[in-house]
């Protein structure tokens, strides 16, 4: 099992060699999954050598451009291409709640003849709240984060947890540095790929470098970065970390 990260940089990614993060896992018999399908997507699939036709299965984490905003041309290419395969949806309830009526629906909702919803380009896998969803075998738990915390309505993000031979891998998709819900999964852990905000400007809803480097030796040794800003980076490696993603890198499991 193969994890290609399309590109490890934040919402904000533009040049600099990177593009949004957006992953794609790999399976022994050549299935995909794709990780979030961003506005990037298109062109980071294209980079590597994909094309919409290789993706049989997608995990949204939730509502943000850069987890979604890619899935309005995946629908339609899907919709127009010949064989007509549709892709799988992964998302939790409150994601799928969402995703018709206030992201996906202007674009998609009158292509021909009568009104379209969500279900006539996608196959979708709903997910519950706590719950967990399986693809090539292996088990997805989806774990919320605290992520957009706004007065009347809050937007968690969901990240994954599974295991993969003898590695538990935990990929917290867009978080706040919040210990009480990710401190459990960074010890089940083998190997973290963890959000990470290395911008000087805050926005208050992801963790960051400095939050992350008071991560005590042990986990700080199992943990990636990613979702960082374009520009210059701190000296991941020296301050205990495994370091930050490079668009493009991939891991074996
Ligand atoms: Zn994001
Ligand atoms: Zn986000």
């Amino acid at each position: 099992m193969k994890l290609i990260f399309l590109g490890s940089g934040s919402a904000f990614t533009v040049g600099d060699g990177n593009y949004q993060s957006n992953m794609l896992l790999e399976s022994e018999n050549g299935k995909r999954l794709l990780i979030d399908c961003g506005t990037d997507a298109r062109f980071s699939l294209y980079e590597l050598g994909f094309s919409y036709q290789d993706i049989q299965d997608v995990y949204i984490s939730h509502l943000h451009a850069d987890h979604v905003g890619g899935l309005e041309w995946l629908a339609l290419n899907t919709k127009f291409e010949p064989s007509g395969e549709k892709v799988c949806l992964h998302l939790c309830k409150s994601v799928n709640y969402s995703l018709w009526d206030h992201v996906l629906s202007g674009g998609l909702s009158t292509i021909t003849g009568d009104v379209k919803n969500l279900s006539y380009y996608f196959k979708i896998d709903e997910i519950q709240e706590d719950g967990s969803f399986t693809w090539e075998k292996i088990k997805f738990e989806i774990i919320r984060t605290k992520h957009v915390e706004a007065q009347e309505a809050q937007m968690p993000s969901y990240g994954l947890f599974f295991k993969i031979n003898d590695q538990s891998i935990f990929i917290t998709t867009d978080t706040q540095f919040d210990l009480d819900t990710l401190q459990p999964y960074y010890e089940k852990a083998t190997i973290i790929f963890h959000d990470c905000e290395t911008s000087e400007r805050k926005s208050g809803v992801h963790a960051t470098y400095e939050e992350l480097k008071q991560l005590n030796e042990k986990t700080k040794q199992k943990m990636w970065l990613y979702h960082y800003h374009p520009g210059m980076l701190p000296d991941a490696l020296a301050d205990g970390f495994l370091g930050f993603v490079k668009k493009g890198q991939h891991f074996n499991f």
